[in-house]
């Protein structure tokens, strides 16, 4: 599946059969790592992948 970089706008295919939403992968074009993510039934790439972080931070002992 064609994917479009969000930094260069390069389209380039992504293997939807190796790659699940959240993997990173490599721009061919401009070389950052973007990370696959789903919109609905297409796939998409993006610069940062939002995950819920579910580690409690904050925790501080004197
Ligand atoms: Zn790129």
């Amino acid at each position: 599946m064609k994917v479009q970089c969000p930094k260069c706008q390069n389209n380039f295919d992504l293997d939807v059969e190796l790659n699940e939403e959240g993997d990173s992968v490599e721009c061919p074009s401009c070389g950052i790592e973007v990370f696959v993510a789903k919109k609905g039934k297409k796939f998409t790439v993006v610069e940062t992948f939002e995950e819920a972080d579910e580690d409690s931070q904050g925790w501080e002992e004197d």
